[in-house]
């Protein structure tokens, strides 16, 4: 299967204040981070390997906070590129069988679908940061009455 990687990427949009939606594979709660560094200090900072969930403080890998949607979405984009490396990979195998006492019909290929409409990014939630990593903004759902933990190590702070 070598010979069939390839990378597709996917667009995903930010909301006006530049963070992206994400969701937690613990509690399945969203919220926001920044998108890229947020500021000069932030730009200092190494990549992180794993953020903690500032609604529930669990951690997790920095790949594994895509929303059901997101997830969703970048299936729909991927599907014709997908397809048509499957379709060339047949085609191969078919060019293959080809000799003077095999007949091959193949049927044409299967008609990719229309691109998915872009998702689109309201720009809701409530930007807070963690009085230890401050250079670190998050967006979290309004309201939320519990103790908030720190993306970047877990310390949990409360709103004062
Ligand atoms: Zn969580
Ligand atoms: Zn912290």
């Amino acid at each position: 299967m070598s010979d069939m990687e390839f990378s597709i990427p996917v667009e995903l949009p930010l909301d006006a204040d530049g963070f992206i939606r994400r969701e937690c594979p613990h509690c399945e709660q969203q919220f926001k981070w920044h998108s890229g560094p947020a500021n000069a200090e932030a730009e200092l900072q190494p990549a992180q390997e794993s953020y903690y969930c500032p609604l529930c403080g669990q951690p997790a890998g920095r790949d594994s906070w895509w929303t059901r949607e997101q997830l969703d979405y970048a299936e729909e984009v991927a599907a014709p590129t997908v397809r048509e490396a499957m379709d060339a990979e047949v085609d191969k195998i078919f060019r293959g069988l080809k000799s003077p006492n095999i007949k091959v019909n193949r049927s044409g290929a299967l008609d990719a679908p229309d691109p998915p409409s872009p998702l689109t990014e309201p720009n809701d939630m409530v930007i807070v940061t963690s009085p230890c990593h401050a250079w670190e903004p998050i967006k979290v759902p309004e309201g939320g009455g519990g103790p908030l933990h720190c993306l970047v190590c877990g310390a949990a702070f409360t709103l004062g």
